[in-house]
């Protein structure tokens, strides 16, 4: 069986984002890939038993809300480049401008919008194969997921963690963190991009939430969307992409599972 991903966050459906100003969003997304990157598509993936995470235990004085961060056994799931993909819209209709379309473009807005905020501060690339990618972002509303107490709880977004082992050169195995962004469409454009710059800072490496309503990582939204990352989310990042890790090195790949037998 494999393993279960990790999964960030429970940001309530009833919650409402409040704030007047309209949001600029970019018409041309500047998402280009950095100089010397390279994505290339995954020949095979293993996912690893051992995807939990574990408190982390920053020293005394470090930055921002690191001491509200969990880890993994294997070092912080970050990366020094993360290859990006998103789910592409919908092809427009030959009968003219169909209900949904406003919908997607809305969504791809607000999801560009908030990768740009990142870019800042974490090297990122868009790519077109989800197959390239180690952070994918798909249009649709994530299932229900249980509480504290058990009772079922709806959200407009959740990042899931998979810690994995991927063959990205024939023979050459690396160990990435893979990460799933469902955020729903469903919001209006301030709202959709604030869940996104959320989610996507659990995807870039923050697992774990901010006590201050003003942050990004916030655990709860304060009255209003947080579009672009504190400066208490970027010393939290900054510090985080400071510490070891043994993801995007080198791994030696668990056994490929046995294929079930024909009936
Ligand atoms: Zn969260």
């Amino acid at each position: 069986m494999k393993p279960a991903p990790l999964a960030a966050c429970l940001l309530p459906l009833g919650v409402v984002l409040q704030g007047s100003a309209a949001v600029a969003l970019p018409k041309e997304p500047d998402l280009h890939q950095p100089a010397g990157t390279s994505c290339p598509k995954a020949l095979a993936t293993r996912v690893l038993e051992s995807t939990r995470l574990v408190q982390a235990r920053p020293e005394p004085g470090a930055p921002g809300y690191t001491d509200r961060l969990a880890t993994t056994p294997l070092g912080w799931p970050r990366l020094q480049v993360w290859c990006v993909s998103i789910e592409p819209a919908l092809p427009a209709t030959t009968s003219g401008p169909a209900a949904g379309d406003a919908v997607q473009q809305r969504w791809q807005l607000a999801v560009i919008s908030a990768l740009q905020s990142w870019k800042a501060l974490v090297p990122l690339a868009l790519v077109a194969d989800p197959e390239a990618a180690q952070v994918r972002i798909w249009r649709r509303l994530p299932p229900l997921a249980q509480d504290g107490t058990g009772r079922p709880r709806a959200s407009h977004g959740r990042a899931l963690l998979r810690l994995v082992a991927v063959e990205r050169q024939t023979g050459q195995w690396r160990l990435e963190p893979a990460v799933e962004v469902l955020i729903g469409p469903g919001q209006r454009a301030e709202a959709l991009q604030a869940t996104a710059l959320h989610e996507l800072g659990h995807a870039f490496g923050i697992w774990g939430h901010s006590d201050a309503p003003g942050d990004a990582m916030a655990t709860s939204p304060g009255p209003v969307p947080v579009l672009v990352p504190s400066e208490r989310d970027r010393s939290t990042l900054r510090w985080l992409y400071a510490q070891p890790t043994a993801f995007g090195g080198p791994v030696v790949p668990p056994q490929a599972s046995p294929k079930p037998a024909d009936p």
